[in-house]
């Protein structure tokens, strides 16, 4: 496979850089091409602003997703958010890989996804209308390939447990896995997370390492999250609510959106 690893974190020397160059070794062992966007390293642009749509006139309001859907349509993006699309399309899977800050992505990876999920790329694909509302949450541009995150957290395993302070971790990482992996069409894994990582010794490091390696072998074959698809008939269209008798009583918030057992049906 070809795979794309995007990297956001700010120093090389970092657990997240070394967990970056067990992830591309364990990748390349197994026969795939992998190709890394490393975002801090590339000066990569974060903040969406009038600077990425140079077809713009001076006078006219600035409409982002009305000048992103006019500047993909016309070729006219940005090169470095035009490179990141041809990397995607290149790519059978995608990785992101980061630092979990203030329980979400770095803001620079958060500007990647802003600035190359550009209209008619990622969003505002296919027909919108009363009776299909895009082509989206497992179809669009990207449906057919395989995209997983890779977390590193400060805190513990227990603290993003059920009942943990800072809320499970399958539901922090929903508004990424969901709303932005599934959303344009991935097939999303289940996410790789090292927890209590701030004071990881060398033992620590090679257990994470062993079971990153793992992952990485298993990346074509590991089972995806069963997210339900928008299109596949269990929501209706257009007020976008999971059918009635689908989802159990007891199917705690985002779970609602994994179709069988998880989600009570
Ligand atoms: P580093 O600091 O580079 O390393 C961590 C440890 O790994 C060090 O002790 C290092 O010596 C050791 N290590 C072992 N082997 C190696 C090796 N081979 N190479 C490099 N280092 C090694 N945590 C949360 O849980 N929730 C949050 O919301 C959250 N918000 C944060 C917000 C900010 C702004 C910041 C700065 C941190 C936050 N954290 C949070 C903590 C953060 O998630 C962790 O600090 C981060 O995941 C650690 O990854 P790192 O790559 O920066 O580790």
């Amino acid at each position: 496979m070809n795979v794309l690893l995007v990297f956001a974190h700010p120093e090389p020397r970092s657990l997240n850089g070394a967990l970056r160059d067990v992830a591309v070794q364990a990748l390349e062992a197994e026969g795939h091409e992998v190709r890394v966007s490393d975002l801090y390293a590339g000066g990569w642009k974060s903040e969406v602003d009038r600077a990425d749509f140079t077809q713009l006139a001076p006078d006219v309001r600035l409409h982002v997703a009305a000048a992103s859907g006019e500047a993909f349509a016309a070729g006219a993006l940005t090169a470095d958010v035009r490179e990141e699309h041809d990397k995607l399309l290149w790519a059978d899977a995608l990785i992101l890989q980061f630092p979990l800050w203030w329980y979400t992505m770095p803001a620079i990876l958060k500007g990647w996804v802003d600035r190359v999920y550009a209209y008619g790329f990622a969003y505002g694909v296919g027909e919108h209308s009363d009776h299909h509302w895009g082509d989206r949450f497992g179809e669009g541009t990207l449906a057919g390939k395989r995209a997983m995150l890779v977390v590193t957290t400060g805190g513990w395993e227990e603290h993003y447990a059920a009942r943990g302070i800072n809320g499970p971790i399958d539901d922090l990482l929903f508004p990424i896995n969901h709303g932005i992996l599934y959303y344009p069409g991935y097939t999303v894994l289940p996410p790789f997370v090292a927890y209590r990582v701030d004071r990881l010794d060398a033992a620590g490091f090679t257990r994470v390492a062993d079971r990153l390696r793992e992952r990485m072998r298993t990346l074509a074959t590991t089972a995806p999250i069963p997210y339900r698809r928008q299109n596949g008939g269990d929501y209706l269209i257009p007020s976008l609510q999971l059918r009635p008798g689908l989802g159990g009583p007891t199917a705690p918030g985002f779970a609602l959106h994994l179709a069988g057992p998880a989600a009570g049906d």
